[in-house]
């Protein structure tokens, strides 16, 4: 359920958009900045727009990667998190997704279900 404050919050979003709120929220929304601010306290070093994101998606912390667990980057309002920390984690991450291929290599020592039935054939 959406919140009066997020519901104001994107209403306030959508007529001065995200780069401008922060001044127009300090100075006239000097409540709905407040909580804002303390809700996303744990967001250290983060910026107004991803504080923002944090409180209307009702984030306790940063959200972190997929693979080894590390707080993930904010890329921006309309993207928002990243899902991997690195391009590491993200070619990771795509090796142990690949459980797959690894019971195709285990059990009919081939990598590819192609190959599998290029050796099909030539039995
Ligand atoms: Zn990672």
């Amino acid at each position: 359920m959406i919140s009066d404050d997020v519901k104001m919050l994107l209403q306030l979003i959508e007529q001065y958009g995200v780069k401008h709120l922060f001044k127009h929220l300090k100075y006239k929304h000097k409540g709905l900045f407040d909580k804002i601010t303390t809700a996303t306290s744990k967001f250290k070093d983060a910026s107004f727009s991803e504080k923002i994101y944090a409180f209307i998606y009702n984030l306790q912390d940063r959200p972190r990667c997929l693979h080894c667990n590390k707080p993930v980057k904010y890329k921006g309002f309309s993207v928002g998190y990243a899902i991997y920390c690195s391009h590491g984690c993200v070619a990771r991450n795509e090796l142990t997704k690949d459980r797959s291929k690894e019971s195709l290599k285990n059990n009919h020592n081939v990598s590819s279900p192609v190959e599998l039935r290029w050796k099909r054939k030539e039995q």
